[in-house]
């Protein structure tokens, strides 16, 4: 019987039974990422390092990967200021197919020599399942972007991967779609799903996206898996950023994902939503007082 099925239930029955079924009835769509059926929060080991436990973890690193340059200059800035996973784009979702498409494989090389000189663990984005074989070789972490959050075929295939995934909501989605999106993976054998806020569309014009903060507690009420958020694209804008960071923190996120630049004035992309290595700093501080007010290792 699907776990789902309503049955009626018949009087005859004992009380317990009558209780399971009722329980069974009400268990929603994404089961394996429910609470309901996992209560203890799940922990995700990248290493050294954990998503999804006490500890608030900070994912940093440029929007793309550029240049060697560019990216060991900000990858031992971000490193020094205390984020514990490197992110960069070799393979970029662009809205205009002129716009730069990323280096590819040649990026995932840049990346893995910035784990070498760094020791971070990495994160990028596979935008094709014909990719994951590829970006698994060098990635410690597979990124579904904001676009392909409800790439049914793409997330099934990443439920074979061996690396965990982090998954970014859909511009468009719903909870509970983003939910059922992280399901897709957890059905397919894959168990190490990291959800992450990043912004919905809305009628507000002021920022690129509007950062659902609301999204965070009712996400980490009805999901065991680790929910983090990603301020940059939510408001696409520098200046906003690290106030942004700290409410995530405050609403109980379990980590960030910031992209940072060496200098975001010559940036390929997202240069505008950047922050400097100097202001990544500065957000850090911050942020180390305010996690060590609430109680939180970072
Ligand atoms: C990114 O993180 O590089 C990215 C493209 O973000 P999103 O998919 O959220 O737009
Ligand atoms: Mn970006």
């Amino acid at each position: 019987m699907d776990m789902n099925t309503e049955s009626i239930p018949n009087p005859s029955m004992g009380a317990n039974a009558l209780t399971a079924i009722t329980k069974k009835a009400s268990l929603p769509p994404y089961r394996l990422a429910s609470r309901e059926t996992h209560f203890a929060p799940t922990i995700v080991q990248i290493g050294a390092v954990e998503i999804g436990g006490p500890s608030f973890a900070v994912i940093a690193g440029p929007c793309s990967v550029e240049s060697e340059d560019q990216l060991m200059k900000t990858a031992q800035c971000v490193k020094n200021s205390g984020a514990c996973i490197l992110r960069g784009g070799a393979f970029k979702p662009r809205s205009s197919p002129y716009s730069f498409q990323g280096l590819e494989e040649e990026g995932l090389r840049l990346l893995q020599k910035a784990r070498e000189l760094t020791q971070l663990p990495i994160v990028t984005e596979v935008m094709d399942s014909d990719d994951i074989a590829l970006v698994e070789s060098y990635a410690d972490i597979l990124q579904v972007g904001s676009r392909n959050s409800q790439n049914f075929s793409l997330l099934k295939k990443l439920g074979k991967a061996k690396k965990p995934v982090l998954l970014k909501r859909g511009l468009m989605t719903t909870i509970d779609e983003f939910l059922m999106s992280a399901e897709y993976v957890l059905a397919s054998g894959n168990e190490r799903v990291i959800m992450c806020e990043r912004g919905i569309r809305t009628f507000e014009t002021a920022t690129r996206n509007t950062l659902d903060l609301s999204a965070i507690p009712i996400l980490k009420e009805r999901t065991h898996l680790p929910v983090i958020v990603d301020p940059s694209h939510a408001v696409g804008d520098y200046r906003y950023v690290a106030p942004l960071a700290k409410a995530a923190l405050a609403v109980g996120a379990d980590g960030l994902m910031v992209e940072v630049h060496h200098c975001p004035e010559n940036a390929l992309c997202d240069g505008d939503q950047s922050l400097t290595p100097g202001m990544f700093q500065t957000m850090m501080d911050e942020l180390r007082s305010m996690a060590s007010f609430i109680g939180r290792p970072m």
